[in-house]
């Protein structure tokens, strides 16, 4: 559907039109963690790693399950592209589309991040995020999207009729990854996938529906905290876009770096155990 119509509308468009939504996923029945149990943990946590991602590249770092990773803005306004995995299985990763309909389009505190099929389990747990207050704007944007993809450098090469740009967040994810598990870059690329665009504010315009972005509020020492529910690998790429106010894939922007904090809380919730993979028993029918 384009919002200039050639199809003539039928005599009872208003009605149709007037129908009103239900949501796609109820979560009433979405098993949900004990939130407060988690940030009690929080008063108590020992700091045990902390990584630097240079502007316009990434960095890989591990989080142990029942620890916490905080995702840090340390100097400028700079947004982040994340890719999560099941450290001992890289084919378990962050699934961003079943995370947008289960969460909506961005996230924050208390939601879960589920990894892909046939896993479908919680893989993290945000249990800060120093932007709440940002909620949706009068644009409809918000922060920490899961709807955007990453920048890459063949939509670059598409719309910019032949450009070559190395430094999109596709590729430093590429790099980084290959640079951790010793694949090629060959075979790391096909894991990246897309992500969760931490401080991004981003949104869609109201009448062409298109992705916007717009400059991100998050400022120095802003942060978003999440729990690892299974031991995980992250990947973060500080994009080129930097705040993501004008232009992405380029080197114009001015761009920061970001840190990544690990914690180690001195307990775990009480009766925590690191979430199943998902009970389908894959027959389809058959
Ligand atoms: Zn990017």
């Amino acid at each position: 559907m384009k919002p200039n119509p050639i199809t003539a509308a039928p005599t009872d468009a208003a009605a149709r039109k007037s129908i009103k939504p239900v949501i796609c996923y109820p979560t009433d029945t979405l098993p949900r963690p004990d939130l407060s149990a988690y940030r009690a943990l929080r008063d108590d946590l020992e700091l045990i790693e902390t990584v630097v991602i240079p502007p316009r590249d990434a960095a890989t770092w591990e989080v142990p399950a029942g620890h916490f990773c905080r995702l840090v803005c340390p100097e400028g306004p700079q947004v982040g592209d994340l890719n999560l995995f099941n450290l001992d299985n890289l084919n378990e990763r962050f699934y961003s589309g079943k995370t947008r309909a289960l969460d909506g389009t961005h996230v924050g505190l208390g939601d879960q991040l589920f990894s892909n099929f046939p896993y479908m389990r919680p893989i993290a747990t945000i249990t800060h995020d120093t932007l709440d207050w940002y909620g949706f704007d009068e644009f409809g944007g918000s922060v920490h999207d899961v709807i955007g993809t990453r920048c890459d450098p063949y939509t670059h090469n598409l719309l910019s009729h032949g450009g070559q740009y190395h430094h999109c967040c596709h590729s430093n994810l590429t790099r980084a990854l290959a640079k951790k598990t010793g694949l090629s870059p060959e075979l790391a690329e096909p894991h990246v996938h897309d992500v969760l665009n931490v401080f991004m504010c981003t949104g869609f315009t109201r009448d062409t529906g298109q992705y916007f972005m717009k400059a991100s509020p998050v400022r120095r020492g802003d942060y978003l905290e999440f729990f690892a529910e299974i031991d995980l690998l992250g990947c973060m790429s500080a994009c080129p876009g930097g705040d993501c106010s004008s232009e992405h894939s380029s080197d114009t922007a001015p761009c920061f770096p970001l840190a990544v904090e690990i914690y180690r809380p001195k307990g775990l919730p009480q009766g925590w155990q690191a979430p199943p993979v998902s009970g389908y028993d894959r027959s389809h029918g058959l």
